[in-house]
């Protein structure tokens, strides 16, 4: 899944990279990608000449603001990432949208699963779309409190580590988040979410920030290591993808079995 550390540095990058540039073309390669508009050239009129104001995220979803008081939303996919390149670039198997700026240089937006979307909107209707107005907390957002977060913990009343990956909770946290942040939590992911002690639930709080701001500060997790590659995991990820290696906090080798009914990593030794 893509998750918010990464959509974040793709928006901060996207910020330093388009804000100011004139769109000059747009190719989309799968239909079922705009399937929001009647058709591809429907999207590309929209998009054609227009200059980006402005790039800002919510939840997993970048906007781009255009000068005309719509928007271009990207609604990543399961496995999406977006990529910077010069405007001759060949496009990789994975780009299912390619937009190049009339000064040159070019977007590629990659979806592996195809199920991303993209959209233009006027920006009056962007609360319309269901999916940019989720019923989870922003982690990253200042609306994100321990005290919101824990009444989120004790209303859902589920293991942590389910309760972890719920966009109705927090938004953005997938897979390799989650098992993070419960493992710098020092929390088992089959704790009931209710059941934690005020001291833990502030505990599991930090961590969450802790967690997802060091992944933003460190560029968001390699595609090598989105990708399965289990040898090239970056430094600052603990547990996730590191089966049968020495957990740093204890040394004790690192678990990859269902915890709360979720295949997790773990230390099952420094996590209770
Ligand atoms: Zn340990």
């Amino acid at each position: 899944m893509t998750q918010l550390p990464e959509v974040e540095v793709a928006r901060k990058s996207l910020e330093r990279e388009i804000v100011g540039k004139r769109i000059k073309s747009v190719e989309v390669k799968t239909t079922a990608l705009v399937r929001h508009h009647r058709n591809r050239p429907e999207l590309y009129r929209a998009l054609d000449g227009r200059k980006i104001d402005a790039v800002s995220r919510r939840g997993t979803a970048l906007l781009l603001d255009l000068d005309d008081d719509c928007t271009f939303v990207l609604l990543m996919g399961e496995h999406s990432w977006i990529a910077s390149e010069t405007a001759s670039a060949s496009p990789g198997r994975s780009v299912q949208m390619v937009t190049t700026f009339t000064t040159g240089g070019a977007l590629h937006y990659h979806d592996v699963t195809k199920t991303g979307a993209m959209l233009v909107l006027a920006d009056t209707e962007l609360a319309s779309v269901p999916e940019l107005t989720p019923g989870g907390v922003d982690p990253l957002a200042d609306t994100f409190t321990w005290q919101a977060f824990n009444q989120k913990l004790v209303e859902w009343a589920r293991p942590l580590r389910n309760v972890l990956t719920d966009f109705q909770v927090l938004v953005g946290l997938g897979d390799t988040y989650a098992d993070e942040v419960l493992w710098t939590a020092g929390l088992s992911g089959a704790r009931p979410s209710q059941r934690l002690s005020a001291q833990e639930v502030r505990r599991l709080y930090r961590s969450v920030l802790e967690v997802l701001h060091e992944a933003v500060k460190q560029g968001g997790a390699t595609e090598a290591e989105a990708e399965g590659d289990e040898e090239e995991s970056d430094p600052f990820i603990n547990v996730y993808r590191r089966a049968g290696q020495a957990c740093r906090r204890c040394r004790t080798p690192i678990r990859h079995e269902k915890i709360g009914g979720e295949l997790s990593y773990f230390c099952p030794a420094c996590q209770t």
